[in-house]
């Protein structure tokens, strides 16, 4: 399952930093996921749980914030955001527009117990 190893190496990610920290116990992870990583937010949580179950991460949650899709028009250099797939730019309808945002996957911050 896609959403399995991604939640893998999110728990690889933040156990490195709670080592380097001195920090024991995980409260919370939040993460921003792109529209477009194809990522299913309710899996990825259902499989950080079973992740971290045997660890001391375990009851940990995992937030989910989702980034919309994000374009550059390398026409007119306008940047806009949209919540679908997108062609044209709205600004000269250009059609010669890049994804610039959406893809990535980022451990935004952690929250640990006191
Ligand atoms: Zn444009």
């Amino acid at each position: 399952m896609h959403e399995m190893s991604i939640a893998q190496s999110i728990v690889d990610i933040v156990e490195k930093e709670l080592v380097s920290h001195g920090v024991e116990q995980l409260k919370a992870v939040n993460i921003a996921v792109g529209k477009w990583a194809a990522v299913v937010p309710e899996q990825l949580a259902f499989c950080f749980s079973i992740v971290t179950a045997d660890t001391n991460m375990a009851g940990a949650t995992l937030n989910i914030k989702e980034v919309p899709l994000g374009y550059t028009c390398s026409a007119c250099g306008e940047e806009f955001a949209s919540g679908e797939m997108a062609i044209v730019c709205p600004k000269c309808g250009d059609t010669n527009i890049t994804l610039t945002n959406g893809r990535e996957l980022t451990i935004e911050s952690i929250e640990v117990a006191d």
